[in-house]
C-alpha cells in the first residue's frame, strides 16, 4: 500500500485503522444497505453516530454537566463571527491574545460587533512565542470575555499552561484539541475544526459552558444562534454527517490508544525526535519558535537559504514524505505532527533530516 509521511497541517492525517473500517462500512452501513451518507439525518441509526460521538468526546476531555457539545458547520472561521455575534454585547468588551495569523483573523471579526482590546502580542517578534498577559485585571472587568489561540498552526507555538481570567476564557483549539487532557472547567467556550485532530473537514466541535448562553445577544439569526443548536442537538438542520460519523471513529481510535494522557505522551515523544535532529543540527535547522512555547503539533523550522529549503523540500517528496512546506505567509518548513502520525513518520523524518544536513 502506498501510504506517505503525511506532515500536512490541514486536512491532515487520519488513522489508517479509521480509514480502512470507513472503507469496510462505506456501501452498506450497520446492515442499513445504504452508506451512512444516505441515511436520513433523523434516522435512528444516524442519531446513535451523534450521539456516540457526544459521549466519546465527554469521556475522552472529561466534559462536565455545565458544557454542552455542539457539531457545526462553516469551520473554525465562522466561530470568529459567531462568538462575538452571541457573547460581545451590552458594550462590553472582548479581549484578545494575538499570537498569529488565526487569533487577528479572529479579532478582525470581533471589531464588526463590537468594542476589542488586545491585551497582549507577539507580533513584533513574528510570533514566536506566546505573549505574557502583562495586567489581566486592570480596568478589565467590563470584560465580555478573553480570546486565545491555544496553539498557533502558522507559526508553530503553544500554550502549554492557560491563562486565569476572571472573566469568559474562549480558545480556539483548532490544532491541538485531543492532543493533551484539559480542564475544560477553565473555558466557557472552545472551538475546533475537526480537520486536525478530529477527522475531516465539514464539521467543527464546539463546547459551550450553559451559563454563557446567559449574556447572549437576542438579535441574532437562527443558525448563528448557540440557542438553536443547544436547543436541537445539533439537529435543527441537516449536520454533516458523514464528517460526524468519522469523528466517532477517531474518537473510538483515540480511546483505543489509551485516552489523552497516553495520547500526549506519543505526541512529545514524536515531536521530541524532530526537535533533536533541529537543536542537534549546529545552526542548519532553526527553529521559528522559542523553546519555551514551542508546539507539539506543528514544528517550524528554517534552512540556511532559499536554494537548500528547496532541495530539502524536493528530496524529502522524493522520499514520500508530503506537507513539509511551510504556511505560504511564513515559509520555511513545517512538519504537523497532529495525533494521527505515527511515531516512525517522525522517525523517519528525523533521520531524513539528520541525513541530509550531513549531506550539505
Ligand atoms: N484556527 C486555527 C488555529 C487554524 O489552524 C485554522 C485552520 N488552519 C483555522 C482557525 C481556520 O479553520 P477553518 O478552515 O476550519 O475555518
Amino acid at each position: 500500500m502506498n501510504r506517505t509521511f503525511n506532515f500536512n497541517a490541514g486536512p491532515a492525517a487520519i488513522p489508517l485503522s479509521v480509514l480502512e473500517r470507513a472503507q469496510k462500512e462505506l456501501v452498506n452501513f450497520q446492515n442499513t444497505g445504504m452508506s451512512i451518507m444516505e441515511l436520513s439525518h433523523r434516522s435512528k441509526e444516524y442519531e446513535r453516530v451523534h450521539n456516540h460521538a457526544k459521549s466519546l468526546l465527554t469521556e475522552l476531555l472529561a466534559i462536565p454537566d455545565t458544557h454542552e457539545i455542539l457539531f457545526l458547520q462553516g469551520g473554525a472561521s465562522l466561530q470568529f463571527t459567531m462568538i462575538p455575534m452571541n457573547f460581545l454585547v451590552n458594550q462590553k468588551t472582548a479581549h484578545f491574545v494575538l499570537s498569529g495569523s488565526w487569533s487577528e483573523k479572529a479579532l478582525a471579526e470581533a471589531k464588526l460587533f463590537g468594542k476589542t482590546n488586545v491585551l497582549a502580542s507577539s507580533k513584533s517578534n513574528n510570533y514566536s512565542h506566546i505573549p505574557q498577559i502583562a495586567s489581566f485585571e486592570d480596568g478589565q472587568d467590563d470584560g465580555a470575555y478573553m480570546h486565545i489561540t491555544s496553539n498557533n498552526t502558522i507559526y508553530g507555538t503553544q500554550w502549554h499552561e492557560y491563562p486565569d481570567s476572571s472573566i469568559p476564557l474562549i480558545a480556539d483549539m483548532s490544532s491541538d484539541i485531543l492532543s493533551k487532557p484539559l480542564n475544560i472547567e477553565k473555558f466557557s467556550l472552545i472551538y475546533a475544526g475537526a480537520q486536525k485532530n478530529l477527522g475531516p473537514s465539514g464539521v467543527t466541535v464546539v463546547i459551550v459552558k450553559k451559563e454563557l448562553l446567559a449574556t447572549t445577544s437576542s438579535n441574532i439569526p437562527t443558525l448563528l444562534n448557540y440557542e438553536t443548536h443547544i436547543k436541537n442537538n445539533s439537529l435543527y438542520h441537516t449536520p454533516p454527517t458523514f464528517s460526524i460519523y468519522m469523528l466517532s471513529l477517531v474518537l473510538e481510535w483515540a480511546v483505543e490508544q489509551g485516552g489523552l494522557n497516553i495520547i500526549q505522551q506519543n505526541n512529545e515523544e514524536k515531536a521530541n525526535l524532530i526537535y533533536s535532529a533541529i537543536d542537534e543540527s549546529d545552526g542548519f535547522y532553526t527553529p521559528h519558535a522559542e523553546k519555551n512555547s514551542r508546539s507539539l503539533m506543528n514544528i517550524t523550522y528554517t534552512l540556511p537559504d532559499e536554494e537548500l529549503t528547496k532541495k530539502f523540500l524536493q528530496q524529502s517528496a522524493e522520499q514520500h514524505f508530503v506537507g513539509l512546506a511551510g504556511h505560504r505567509s511564513i515559509g520555511g518548513c513545517r512538519a504537523s505532527t497532529y495525533n494521527a502520525v505515527p511515531l516512525e513518520a517522525c522517525e523517519a523524518l528525523a533521520k531524513f533530516m539528520t541525513a541530509f544536513r550531513k549531506q550539505n
